[in-house]
């Protein structure tokens, strides 16, 4: 959802980008004709100057014919008495100019020898490009300065709003939205840069964290970050800040809590991929880990993880993975964290920790040469810095064994069982530190697993169930598709097909189709194509929205009388004492409004203006485009709202149908 509305909105973006380019070049076309103009005069100008025939301070504006066809002609003093030369710039110089070019420009003040020796133009004509020339963008500007007045190149940072719509993540439903951002008018104009909401640089209601996914917003570990103002996607901390030499390195990181209190730190692009609280995450462990790791623990101390897990029930063992913490002088260099994964950590006779890590078929997935020398150097750094005493590999299948004396290999069958594995690790710590695992005797008598209740019990309250749900076998059945018949829309449907007939993946016998729908809504609609043939489906729902607005198209009694009034005054023929036909009522309501000029000869709506008006703005009609009672109402109603909105209340307008205009116009 959060893809398709982000693919929208740059289509929009892209569209207004091509017209605003469009634009600015129409503009500069006239610009340079502009400029060829003044400089062609420029050249005229200067040659009149030089062909001068006047002596030294007697040459007037009215000898150089072409700065003279601009004089003012309400200037206090005519050309022909006024010297083209002798002002001082400090002079007062009242005389005015006007510009030939018919572009409304205002006239203005120059000094005559300017004009005369420099044969400098008209200052207007000069910075012609102002934003009224990019009517794309003037459409956006909400700048203090008027869009007539603002050049297209400035550098001025101003408000901007880009209207268009957004999805509500629980309904998926779209609504038209109002993005407000700052930008230099430049960037927008030669730049073409779009909307900085759109562009996910500035975050509002459409774009957040908050909005778009609550959960992880709500897992924020600091209530000094507004989640509203969160994008969805950041990683990597912006070049700027990286610059401003802001703490924090490379990555955006981010608190979070879980919802068992653990916390941890991760980017906003992490969380939303899926990125879970690293204590809860099973990644890593294994049932099988978990069954091996609960057998140990009834012959030697179970180390517990420093941080408990609220998931599990009271008394019950957390045979969870440890992260064990590296001091910066024995981490090697090429080592990325700091901190390593031991699976297990048991403690026996004497204070001696031994770590257990069972390498299960989990681990070939990873290079088999990096993980073999990452096991060793880990056995190493973890015995030398005095964290363990003791690194165990329990090795299952045909996993070669490591060779160092801080690590030990066990290995053990790839089918082998708990039990079974745990006899052989025991031993084996039993052989490098004898006496150490007195209950192993005992064990091995036994012959038979003894902790796997408590095994059971982990998995079950980390898992939610100890074994996987079995797949349901694939069907192997595979319908050949066939081509399907292709039927147009009813005759005053709103929906245009998008693509051809398909099968409703969830209903094999029922043909659907992609429509768009007239109303700008830009969310394809899919309907069932038999309705949509037979004008059952007229719409995308906007019609049944505007049929449950209709509720307030009732006629009162007292203006049911009053229409009658109004009718038998006028020789309209209203028919009995039953219910008056909505005809009549609505001419009465846009005659009483003063409206005549909606109405035809007869003092009544006219039949054809309503059925046009109808079908363009999606409104029911009857069989044979019949006017129903409805429409007429609403012709009515929607007249006078216009009125309304002329009157100067023009904020009260709806976004909506701006909008919607705005849509048609990119779409077509
Ligand atoms: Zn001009
Ligand atoms: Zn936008
Ligand atoms: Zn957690
Ligand atoms: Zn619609």
């Amino acid at each position: 959802m959060l893809q398709h509305m982000r693919s929208t909105w740059n289509g929009l973006n892209r569209a207004r980008r091509e017209r605003v380019q469009t634009e600015v070049e129409a503009a500069k076309a006239r610009q340079a004709e502009v400029k060829a103009f003044w400089d062609q005069h420029k050249i005229i100008v200067k040659e009149q100057w030089a062909n001068r025939t006047g002596g030294r301070g007697k040459t007037m504006v009215a000898d150089i014919p072409d700065v003279a066809k601009q004089w003012y002609p309400n200037n206090n003093a005519r050309p022909e008495e006024v010297s083209a030369t002798a002002q001082r710039h400090d002079e007062a110089h009242p005389y005015l100019w006007q510009c030939p070019l018919g572009l409304g420009h205002k006239p203005w003040v120059a000094l005559p020898k300017d004009r005369v020796q420099a044969g400098a133009g008209c200052p207007a004509c000069r910075q012609l490009i102002r934003l009224t020339d990019i009517p794309t963008l003037a459409d956006q500007y909400r700048g203090p300065v008027p869009k007539s007045q603002m050049n297209y190149a400035a550098h001025e940072r101003v408000s901007w709003v880009c209207r268009t719509w957004a999805v509500t993540r629980e309904t998926g439903t779209w609504h038209p939205v109002e993005h407000r951002f700052e930008a230099a008018v430049k960037e927008r104009a030669l730049q073409g840069d779009g909307c900085r909401v759109c562009a996910g640089y500035v975050i509002d209601d459409t774009n957040s964290l908050h909005t778009w996914f609550p959960e992880i917003a709500d897992g924020l570990d600091d209530p000094d970050i507004d989640p509203s103002q969160l994008p969805t996607s950041q990683h990597n901390v912006s070049r700027k800040q990286i610059a401003g030499n802001e703490p924090g390195g490379v990555y955006a990181t981010l608190p979070w809590r879980c919802r068992h209190g653990h916390r941890w730190k991760a980017t906003i692009l992490n969380r939303v991929q899926g990125g879970d609280c690293p204590q809860c995450s099973r990644a890593g462990i294994s049932k099988e880990q978990v069954r091996l790791v609960a057998e140990l623990s009834g012959l030697m101390k179970l180390v517990q993880p420093e941080l408990p897990d609220s998931r599990l029930p009271d008394g019950l063992p957390n045979f969870a993975s440890h992260q064990i913490t590296v001091p910066p002088q024995y981490k090697p260099k090429h080592w990325r964290y700091k901190a390593v994964e031991v699976d297990a950590v048991f403690q026996i006779e004497g204070g001696i920790r031994i770590g257990v890590e069972y390498d299960g078929s989990y681990h070939h997935s990873i290079k088999r040469r990096d993980r073999q020398q990452y096991e060793t150097e880990k056995s190493k750094i973890l015995v030398t810095a005095g964290l363990l005493n003791l690194l165990v590999h329990v090795r299952r299948g045909d996993l070669p064994a490591l060779k160092v004396p801080e690590g030990l290999t066990v290995p053990v069958p790839e089918r082998s069982t708990p039990y079974q594995q745990a006899c052989a690790v025991a031993a084996a710590i039993q052989d490098r530190f004898p006496d150490s695992v007195p209950a192993l005797d005992d064990y091995l008598t036994r012959g038979v697993a003894q902790v796997q209740d408590q095994a059971d019990a982990y998995i079950i309250a980390t898992w939610g169930e100890l074994r996987p749900p079995r797949r349901k076998p694939e069907r192997t059945k595979v319908r050949r598709p066939r081509k399907l018949k292709e039927t147009p829309p009813h005759q005053y449907s709103l929906l245009t097909p998008i693509s051809t007939p398909y099968r409703n993946p969830n209903r094999y016998t029922e043909i659907v189709r992609d429509y768009r729908c007239v109303c700008g809504n830009l969310h394809p609609f899919t309907a069932v194509q038999a309705q949509v043939t037979s004008g059952n489906t007229r719409s995308c729902g906007c019609l049944r929205d505007q049929t449950k607005q209709r509720q307030r198209f009732v006629v009162s009694r007292a203006e049911t009388q009053a229409v009658r009034d109004w009718a038998r005054l006028r020789g309209i023929e209203t028919g009995g004492n039953g219910r008056l036909s909505a005809r009549i009522t609505a001419s009465y309501r846009l005659s009483e409004a003063g409206r005549l000029d909606a109405l035809g000869a007869d003092g009544l709506l006219e039949d054809l203006r309503v059925q046009h008006w109808a079908q363009l703005n999606g409104q029911k009609l009857g069989a044979r485009g019949r006017v129903v009672s409805e429409a007429w109402l609403a012709y009515a109603t929607d007249c006078l709202a216009q009125d309304e909105m002329d009157d100067g209340s023009a904020e009260q307008q709806p976004p909506h149908k701006m909008v919607q205009g705005d849509l048609f116009e990119l779409i077509e």
